[in-house]
């Protein structure tokens, strides 16, 4: 039987979900044992712990952005642990480490993975896709020498992981700040922390986006954006923009999606004012149900979408939000 690790995040206030998403998947499949391995800040509540939580690595350095002690914390595990395949969400911070600890252990990488499948011969193939969306790349993996590292697109796989009260592992957890259970050599950091912003807006990062309302360059200017906060704040969702928005200044960069902002992959996404341009589906093609609101009936978005209002977004959102709200 193979053997998977899912590292999973570990943030203040729990377990990243979308990892936990990925472990509950892999759970589900019987031809591999899975085990998961945390590390980040101290979550508050241990006892809600997933039971393939085998080692946790719960220190400051990691708390903050720190890609050097994360790939130098992953890379002592793995020397010490062994496993066929290694998997996490595709994040800024995964996309960052995760090559450097395959460097150091001489192993194969694949990022924005959507689809894994094991054969039970022991086959793995691996869907991606390349050129902004415009092909679909399979690879076929039948023989290995060292583990696959592979970061998968977030809520590409779905299955709700049920964290019971398995932290009979980690003892004595709730006295120290720097826990772990197993031996760790954290190499001295040159990247000191100095301060931790908040930023503003958006609570949840738009590539773990379940439900995205993205606003272009239709929407006139910045203040109208209220009109996006509002309904994202009706419905649960996060704020994202066109290139032609965060070029403007409207909106700040980290919203922008697309080729040269962020992929997105949320169950809902709602355009508008957006005129479907190649590089902005580049970035959110792959979104389970697209809405798009634009006054022109033209607009490429529409050959895109699964649903399309033609109209005048100012008179849309202010309806679709009061709608929204009514119990
Ligand atoms: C190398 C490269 C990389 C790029 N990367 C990205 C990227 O990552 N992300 C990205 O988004 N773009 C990217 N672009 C830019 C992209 O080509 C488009 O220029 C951009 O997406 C256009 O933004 P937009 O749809 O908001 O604006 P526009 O194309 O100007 O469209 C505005 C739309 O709003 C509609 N509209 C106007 N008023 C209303 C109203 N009252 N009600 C309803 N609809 C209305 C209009 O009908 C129109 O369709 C990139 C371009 C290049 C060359």
């Amino acid at each position: 039987m193979k053997k998977l690790l899912v590292i999973i995040e570990s943030q203040k206030s729990g377990w990243k979900a979308t990892d936990l998403d990925i472990l509950g998947f892999f759970e589900k499949q019987d031809n591999l044992e899975v085990s998961a391995f945390a590390l980040g800040e101290k979550p508050e509540e241990i006892k809600k712990t997933p039971s393939a939580l085998k080692h946790v690595v719960f220190n400051k350095e990691l708390q903050f952005y720190n890609p050097k002690a994360l790939a130098s914390v992953v890379t002592s595990y793995l020397k010490k642990k062994s496993f066929d395949f290694v998997i996490s969400t595709s994040t800024l911070k995964t996309k960052d480490y995760f090559p450097v600890v395959c460097a150091n252990l001489k192993s194969p990488y694949f990022n924005e993975i959507q689809e894994f499948k094991l054969s039970k011969e022991g086959i793995l193939s691996l869907t991606k896709s390349l050129y902004s969306g415009k092909a679909v790349c399979q690879f076929e993996i039948s023989q290995q020498s060292s583990p696959i590292f592979c970061l998968f697109q977030a809520n590409q796989v779905k299955a709700s992981y049920k964290i019971g009260e398995n932290y009979s592992n980690f003892e004595n957890y709730s006295n120290f700040e720097n826990y772990s259970n197993f031996e760790i050599s954290l190499e001295k950091n040159p990247i000191q922390h100095l301060e931790f912003k908040k930023r503003e807006g958006n609570l949840k990062d738009l590539s773990e986006a379940e439900i995205i309302v993205s606003g272009g360059r239709g929407m006139q200017n910045p203040e109208n954006f209220k009109f996006l906060e509002e309904l994202a704040k009706t419905i649960g969702a996060t704020v994202g923009a066109s290139r032609a928005v965060t070029d403007a200044g409207w909106r700040p960069y980290n919203e922008q999606v697309g080729q040269t902002g962020k992929t997105v992959s949320p169950k809902l996404y709602i355009a508008c004012g957006i005129s479907g341009a190649i590089q902005h589906l580049a970035g959110m093609q792959n979104s389970k149900c697209i809405v798009v609101i634009n006054k022109d009936s033209s607009a490429p978005f529409f050959k895109k979408c699964s649903y399309g209002l033609v109209g005048d977004l100012f008179q849309i959102l202010p309806l679709l939000n009061q709608a929204l709200k009514k119990p």
